[in-house]
């Protein structure tokens, strides 16, 4: 199949609109059979539960051309599950989970000319999402719902390499004790815009959330879950039931064990014992590691022994070899890999 022709090297992260997009409508109790759809827009009644009551959820993921010219997504099954746990908990009906991979299977597959090529650096994002579409006024959940996937080509998330990141200690909470911080939910980043545009203004690049009722543990940042690695190479990443769970984090943590033969642990990490790792990053699907080299603490910097300059050794080992799974250089562990063709 004939590419689009786009400046894959230069690609940006920025929604560029592709061919076809996968939408199924709920209502009645069920779910239709679903369908690929060219029309981009949704129109929905101005009193829409998602408009109202934010009723909204989603996930991300990539597809990727391997070095054999495949094109494949990483593990689709854990995105079909969390997004099935966060419907439950916003009272939305559950897309079927089988159905959810075959629908973004269907998606990629229709959208085959943008997936960029293998060496680029470019990937496929893939965004499933599911809203309350019927009138909703009295707080209630809607009856009525739409899933839809849609796909759109995406750079490398660092161009010219990973350079580490400068983030700050937040004085915002990210998710609060029984809530919803471990659910894939719109609102969640919502209530994040604000802090992550101060950071900015205030030369951060990123948020780190600390646990609200005692804010004295380490959560995660606004769209990514913390890594850390001890000074004698263990893998160290914190546990709350308040914490999204990152799907290339539990990745990372299996590469780190099965593959590099290192220790992990998942365990509370408290804010004061970070100035005693010796590497940090930050996990999820679109950039898979970003290096944190510095962490600000209201005036006090905790710099990373692994500097500023690049990625740890660790870090750079774990990037290395969970990149190469996904672009098939290294054997994938049994149901990592699904391929589309
Ligand atoms: C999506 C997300 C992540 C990363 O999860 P992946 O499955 O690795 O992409 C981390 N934290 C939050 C808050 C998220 O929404």
């Amino acid at each position: 199949m004939e590419k689009q022709n786009i400046d894959w090297e230069n690609l940006g992260f920025g929604y560029i609109q592709t061919d076809k997009r996968y939408v199924s409508n709920y209502k009645d109790g069920t779910w239709d059979k679903g369908t690929l759809t060219s029309d981009a827009n949704i129109v929905l009644n101005e009193c829409a539960g998602v408009l109202q009551y934010a009723q909204t959820i989603f996930e991300g993921m990539k597809a990727y051309t391997t070095e054999d010219g495949r094109i494949v997504v990483f593990r689709p099954d854990l995105n079909a599950s969390r997004m099935a746990d966060s419907a439950k908990r916003l009272e939305m009906p559950v897309f079927p989970e089988e159905r959810f991979v075959e629908a973004v299977v269907e998606t990629v597959a229709a959208n085959e000319s943008f997936v960029p090529p293998y060496g680029s650096g470019a990937t496929l994002y893939i965004r499933p999402y599911m809203f309350g579409s019927n009138p909703v006024i009295g707080v209630k959940p809607a009856t009525e719902y739409q899933f839809r996937i849609f796909a759109t080509p995406v750079g490398p998330y660092f161009k010219g390499g990973a350079k580490p990141l400068t983030i700050r200690v937040s004085d915002f909470d990210r998710a609060a004790p029984h809530g919803t911080g471990h659910i894939k939910a719109g609102l969640n980043y919502a209530m994040s815009l604000h802090a992550i545009v101060s950071a900015h203004e205030e030369g951060y690049d990123e948020n780190m959330y600390l646990d609200a009722a005692t804010r004295t543990k380490v959560e995660e940042t606004g769209g990514a879950n913390f890594l850390f690695v001890t000074k004698d190479n263990k893998v160290v990443t914190p546990k709350s039931d308040s914490i999204l769970p990152s799907i290339t984090r539990r990745s990372l943590l299996y590469v780190a064990k099965e593959y590099l033969g290192l220790e992990v642990e998942e365990r509370e990490v408290y804010l004061d014992e970070v100035k005693d790792f010796a590497e940090c990053g930050l996990c999820g699907t679109a950039a898979v590691i970003s290096p944190v080299g510095k962490i600000v603490d209201h005036g006090k910097e905790i710099c990373l022994p692994s500097g500023m300059e690049k990625m740890g050794p660790t870090t750079q080992k774990l990037y290395e070899t969970l990149t190469g799974i996904q672009m098939g250089r290294i054997e994938a562990p049994e149901g990592w890999i699904k391929v589309i063709k």
